[in-house]
C-alpha cells in the first residue's frame, strides 16, 4: 500500500540489524494500559467528578481483550506496558495477559512523571513499580517506558541499577543503542511520536491534549509509511499504543487489516519488545551487529552559559 519511492539508491541506515530469518524489519505493537490512571494522576484532589474521561478510560476493559483474540489469530507475543496501580486495580487483565504469554513491562506507578522529582524519589516509585511486577507477574520487568515520555539525566542508570535490559522511551536511532551509565549498559529501543495513536486520535481537553481526530486510514498511512521505510532500510518500529484509544471498532478493525497486510507480506518479524533486546544482545555479543554507544549521561547539569546570565 506504500506510494514512496523503492527506487533511490539510499541506505540511511550504517548499523541495520540482522533480523531473524532475514526479515526486512521489526516490529512491535506496544499498549501502554494507562486505564484511569492519567485521571488521578493529573487531578489528585477531584479525580472522581471527572466521569466522563473516567469511562473513556476504563474502556481498557474492552479493548485488552479485542487485542489479545487478534494477537491469538496471528500468533503474537506483545509487549504490554503497565503503570502497577493498574495492574493492581484491574488484575483480571493482567491475568488475562500473562495467560496468552505477553510480556508486561514497567510503566511507572500512578503514571506519575520520571523528571520532575529528586532522583530519591524517582527510584523509590521506580523500586514501587518493580515490586509489583514481580509480585503479579512472578518476574522482574526486563522493560521500561517513561509516562508521558518522562526520563531525567539519572533514569537509564536507575534503570540498570535494576537490572532492567532495555528503555522504549527514547527516540535517538532507528534501530536499538546502548547508554553507556555508571551502572552499566542499557539498551534503547527506540520509537518516537508518529506512532504514538494520541496524536493521530486523542481529543481530551481535561489532558490539555487537543488534536484533530484523524480517519483510521489516515493514521494508519503514517503508521505503514514508517513500516515501510524500516523495511527498505533495515529499520525497526515501535508503536506507542493505547488500548482506550487504537482498541476502539474503527481502529481495531484497521489494525486488523493492517496486520493481516504485513503478516501476507511475510518479511517483518513482528516480536516482543524482549524478544527484540535479547536478540539485539545476541548479534551484538557475536559481533554480528554494532550498535551506537552513547556516553552517558549525555549532561550533569544546565549549560552554564544560561546560569551565568541568569545571575546576572
Ligand atoms: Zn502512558
Amino acid at each position: 500500500m506504500s506510494k514512496q519511492s523503492t527506487a533511490n539508491p539510499f541506505r540511511w541506515i550504517d548499523n541495520p540489524v540482522p533480523w531473524p530469518g532475514g526479515a526486512k524489519a521489526a516490529l512491535a505493537i506496544t499498549f501502554d494500559v494507562d486505564t484511569d490512571s492519567l485521571i488521578h494522576i493529573a487531578y489528585p484532589d477531584r479525580s472522581p467528578d471527572f466521569l466522563a474521561s473516567i469511562s473513556w478510560l476504563k474502556y481498557d476493559e474492552l479493548a485488552v481483550p479485542r487485542l489479545l483474540e487478534l494477537y491469538r489469530h496471528y500468533g503474537l507475543k506483545q509487549t504490554f506496558f503497565y503503570p502497577a496501580w493498574c495492574m493492581e486495580k484491574y488484575p483480571h487483565l493482567v491475568e488475562a495477559i500473562l495467560k496468552d504469554g505477553h510480556e508486561i513491562a514497567a510503566h511507572g506507578y500512578l503514571h506519575e512523571a520520571a523528571n520532575d522529582k529528586p532522583v530519591e524519589e524517582q527510584a523509590y516509585w521506580l523500586d514501587r513499580q518493580v515490586e509489583v511486577i514481580k509480585r503479579l507477574t512472578g518476574k522482574a520487568p526486563r522493560g521500561w517506558r517513561g509516562p508521558l515520555y518522562s526520563a531525567s539525566q539519572h533514569t537509564p542508570r536507575l534503570l540498570a541499577e535494576r537490572g532492567f535490559l532495555y528503555d522504549s522511551t527514547l527516540m535517538g536511532d532507528d534501530v536499538p543503542y546502548v547508554l553507556e551509565t555508571a551502572a552499566g549498559p542499557l539498551t534503547v529501543l527506540p520509537t518516537h511520536h508518529a506512532m504514538d495513536d494520541w496524536a493521530h486520535f486523542t481529543h481530551a481537553h481535561e489532558f490539555n491534549y487537543v488534536m484533530p481526530i484523524r480517519s483510521p486510514d489516515e493514521a494508519f498511512a503514517v503508521y505503514d509509511a514508517e513500516l515501510q521505510a524500516a523495511r527498505r532500510h533495515g529499520g525497526m518500529v515501535i508503536t506507542v499504543w493505547h488500548p482506550f484509544v487504537t482498541g476502539r471498532l474503527s481502529r481495531v478493525d484497521r489494525l486488523a487489516d493492517w496486520l493481516a497486510e504485513i503478516t501476507a507480506q511475510g518479511d517483518v518479524w513482528i516480536a516482543a519488545l524482549e524478544d527484540i533486546a535479547a536478540h539485539v544482545a545476541a548479534c551484538a555479543a557475536t559481533g554480528a551487529w554494532a550498535p551506537r554507544r552513547h556516553a552517558f549521561p549525555y549532561y550533569a547539569e544546565p549549560l552554564p552559559e544560561l546560569r551565568q546570565k541568569a545571575a546576572e
